[in-house]
């Protein structure tokens, strides 16, 4: 499917520093990057394109107008705009509703995950958040919240592949249900709680690996009760964070920062991203996009109309370097799921390629060595 042989000439980001040269892709995979050491200060003023590797989102619920929760082709959509905003893998990310509504969501969007259609991001499987959840920290999730059981999770591993599980440690039994979800593949992240900071430092012992959208629909930091922010900054290496300085204070992502080695963006991107201000499903609930951001009825942010190529701008406008600012659009999301072949650009990885210009806007983005048309809405 992809275009046998191309070469893009600019400067490479590689794991060590920025190449001034070309990179050569055959069938899907990055074949050479040659040319000269260059500071990021040379690459950035030299006007010549920057490239860089793909991003990956690990919590996208929909763009372009369509919701995962919807079912059919919605997922392929997604795929499709979040791709020309620089995202070329993602996970697939439900909301909590009614079992019903959540196997009907995973049958539909299996196929998406199992047959890569091109034009669109790589969609590498399901991120399931909720229904295993406290009721107490729903965030706009809708009130299905519900002890989770390995054999569920089997269950709709069946319909779709899951990667990643949010979960609240602190309903009962769930707590040790993290180290046979993680004995049986899965990552378990903490998420939607209003645990104690006690709570979140078990679930990290059991073998919970990261934190959904810190900060956001979790217990808040407080220096006598830590809660489950202060958790992820003592002791997390892995957390998600959402960048579109809405959600997040600049001052508590720079927190974030400095406390967590492998914090990363995701959008948790809803139907809105992409689109007009208007009215959108997510999950069950209607939602409103306006002054940027997207709400429930009564003000609570509900996911984000996000992309991940406004991430990368946004934390060099906070002050990152680029190199720094890939690396949590890409790389760490890569290291969080243990997948090597993607998330930085080397000989033999997947070609998952961003090419941007001076002002950080992209101008090509290849998938798996497959063009995405940018102008194609
Ligand atoms: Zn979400």
């Amino acid at each position: 499917m992809s275009v046998a042989r191309q070469e893009i000439s600019g400067n490479v980001l590689t794991p060590q520093g920025f190449i001034r040269g070309k990179l050569t892709v055959v069938d899907g995979r990055v074949s050479g990057i040659e040319g000269q050491p260059i500071s990021e200060g040379q690459a950035r003023v030299s006007g010549e394109p920057l490239i860089l590797p793909g991003f990956i989102d690990l919590h996208v619920h929909g763009g372009g107008g369509f919701d995962t929760m919807e079912g059919g082709n919605a997922v392929a959509e997604i795929a499709r705009v979040h791709a020309r905003h620089g995202t070329t893998s993602m996970l697939a990310t439900t909301m909590t509703a009614p079992m019903a509504d959540i196997s009907r969501a995973m049958a539909a969007l299996a196929d998406a995950v199992r047959t890569h259609r091109r034009g669109g991001a790589h969609v590498m499987g399901v991120h399931l958040e909720g229904p295993y959840i406290n009721p107490g920290a729903l965030g706009a999730q809708p009130d299905f919240a519900r002890p989770a059981s390995v054999a569920e999770v089997k269950a709709l591993h069946e319909l779709a592949p899951i990667r990643l599980i949010t979960m609240a440690p602190e309903l009962p039994g769930n707590l040790d249900l993290i180290a046979p979800l993680r004995a049986a593949g899965f990552h378990v992240q903490i998420g939607h709680t209003a645990g104690t900071y006690e709570d979140g430092v078990a679930a990290l012992q059991r073998g919970a690996t990261g934190f959904t959208h810190l900060f956001n629909a979790m217990s808040k930091f407080h220096h006598r009760e830590p809660g489950i922010a202060g958790a992820a900054l003592a002791h997390a290496e892995f957390a998600e964070i959402i960048p579109d300085l809405l959600h997040v204070h600049p001052g508590a992502i720079r927190a974030a920062l400095r406390a967590i080695p492998c914090l990363y963006c995701v959008t948790d991107s809803t139907a809105a991203a992409g689109m007009p201000d208007g009215d959108y499903n997510l999950g069950s609930h209607r939602v409103t996009k306006c002054l940027g951001g997207v709400r429930l009825a009564d003000g609570t942010l509900a996911g984000s109309t996000l992309t991940m190529d406004q991430a990368l701008r946004n934390l060099v406008g906070m002050g990152l370097s680029l190199d720094d600012a890939s690396r949590r659009v890409a790389t760490n999301a890569a290291d969080f799921l243990g997948l090597a072949d993607r998330g930085r650009l080397f000989v033999g990885g997947r070609a998952d390629i961003v090419v941007l210009d001076a002002a950080l806007h992209l101008t090509q983005v290849i998938v798996e060595g497959d063009p995405i048309d940018l102008t194609d809405v």
